[in-house]
């Protein structure tokens, strides 16, 4: 037994020889050192969240991205029911007190105005880049509305509105010559350094990679989009990868998390008895028309109050009953709807032997979205300096205690951006504004003066 352990010490005393002799002779050749990336920016996630803050990094700027799996594996993926935008001017009342009764009243008022005030211009962006929304037969965009919503303001492209924005982020993403993705590479910990102030700063991230190889990825600037999480819950409409990695060790850094029992439960996944991901029958659903139903064939709720309460009534009526599940009847919602708008819930019902078309489906509630996390200010910084967080897995106040449908990809895509551009102006504070400015134009984004007034703009003159 000894002689066996003293045998893998050696190898392992022998290994970290090699490592270091390695690591040595890199240093004086000016080769990088094995394991070791360094970059200006590392982002965890390769969602909506991640992606876009990527974009909107200046070119001049080195950026990591990571993926704890593939990077198809990821929520936005999956988002079905679409993004809220702005309809117009006058809709701008009503879209905040549709997201703050939603949140009852708890949101951050600051984001949500910036969240409101930013969805056009992100709308027109993805549409620049490709992205693929409903239209009317006049060409103008389609609206389509869902629970507690007072008017339609939601855009969407089918019901697969995540995918169609994901995969088109993602190739733009790939054509950057300044970043690249490493997937199935897992962030397990944050790097802290000190400023030249002597302050305690975020260095970057260590990751262990696909054959379970530790990474040290060195950056100015780090991200978590690490996404929700579902994975932690036996039922679940989220990937099973999204543990809520990034809330985890930013906890272990003494980094303030908030609101760490804001959990959302969507009223409807499809109910099954086999274990794995629940699948998700969209709120635009009842936003169309389909109606709950008890096993007596009643309705028991107004389906159209936000999540929280038509979960609640339906837990109450199948506990009422004794039930595993309610149903959901779309024979309120018109054939061409169903079969145009609601295509992939269909398919998908059809391959687990229900017609939408003919019978109610059976529903039940699941874990769907995760409202608290990692604390960020506006500029999705985090109380840790130079580590941001954005997407699901941050908390700026927007949803407060409870989202309402269809805010999270753009709430995701606004503070994305709004970490880049924070990102940007710390990197370039010592420049010259003629500096700035050619960062600024040179960044990646489609449409010169997206916003009505940038930051960067307000510094430089620029865009
Ligand atoms: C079924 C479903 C339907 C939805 N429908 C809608 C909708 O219609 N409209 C809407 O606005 N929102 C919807 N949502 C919510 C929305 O999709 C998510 O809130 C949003 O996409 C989150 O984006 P994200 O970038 O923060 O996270 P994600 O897209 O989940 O990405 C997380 C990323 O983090 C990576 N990651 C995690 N841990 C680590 C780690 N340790 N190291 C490295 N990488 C890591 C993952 O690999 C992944 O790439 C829906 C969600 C679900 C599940």
């Amino acid at each position: 037994m000894t002689g066996e352990k003293d045998e893998k010490s050696e190898k392992t005393e022998d290994e970290k020889n090699a490592r270091a002799e390695k690591a040595e002779k890199a240093a004086k050749t000016g080769a990088p050192t094995p394991g070791v990336i360094d970059c200006d920016v590392v982002i965890a996630g390769c969602g909506v969240a991640g992606l876009y803050c990527a974009l909107n990094l200046p070119r001049a700027l080195n950026v990591v991205l990571l993926s704890k799996e593939d990077v198809a594996s990821c929520d936005s993926m999956l988002a079905q029911g679409g993004i809220c935008v702005l309809h117009d001017p006058d809709d701008y009342e009503a879209f905040f007190e549709d997201t703050l009764r939603a949140g009852h009243y708890e949101n951050r008022l600051e984001s949500v105005d910036l969240m409101i005030r930013a969805s056009r211009p992100i709308i027109d962006d993805l549409i620049k880049r490709g992205v693929r929304f409903a239209r009317r037969e006049d060409g103008s965009l389609d609206y389509t509305r869902e629970g507690a919503h007072s008017r339609p303001r939601i855009v969407y492209h089918e019901d697969v509105t995540g995918e169609e924005i994901t995969t088109h982020l993602l190739a733009c993403v790939r054509e950057l010559p300044n970043a690249r993705i490493l997937e199935h590479t897992c962030m397990t910990d944050i790097i802290e350094g000190f400023d030249a102030s002597g302050r305690r700063v975020c260095r970057g991230m260590v990751a262990l990679g696909p054959d379970g190889e530790r990474l040290e990825i060195h950056a100015d600037a780090t991200v978590m989009a690490t996404g929700g999480v579902g994975g932690l819950y036996a039922h679940s409409t989220n990937y099973p990868c999204l543990t809520g990695d990034g809330c985890r060790i930013a906890a272990e850094h003494g980094v303030l998390l908030e609101h760490m029992d804001y959990v959302q439960i969507h009223p409807t996944t499809l109910w099954t008895r086999e274990p794995g991901r629940s699948f998700l029958i969209s709120e635009s659903a009842r936003g169309e028309g389909a109606i709950l139903l008890n096993g007596s064939g009643e309705r028991f709720v107004d389906e159209l109050q936000p999540r929280d309460v038509v979960s609640r009534a339906i837990l109450d009526e199948m506990a009422r009953e004794g039930s595993e599940h309610v149903w959901l009847s779309f024979e309120r919602v018109p054939l061409e709807t169903i079969e145009g708008h609601f295509t992939h819930i269909l398919e998908h019902c059809l391959e687990e032997g229900y017609d939408i078309r003919r019978e109610p489906i059976p529903v039940v509630p699941a874990q769907h979205y995760f409202m608290g996390g990692i604390h960020v200010d506006s500029d999705s910084e985090t109380t840790l300096p130079h580590l941001f967080a954005c997407g699901e897995t941050c908390c700026n106040g927007v949803h407060g205690r409870n989202r309402l449908a269809s805010n999270s990809l753009l709430e995701s895509l606004v503070f994305a951006q709004r970490a880049a551009d924070k990102i940007m102006r710390d990197r370039f504070e010592d420049d010259t504004a003629a500096q700035l400015a050619v960062a600024a134009k040179a960044r990646s984004r489609f449409i010169a003066g997206s916003r009505a007034v940038t930051d960067v703009a307000l510094l430089t003159g620029a865009e």
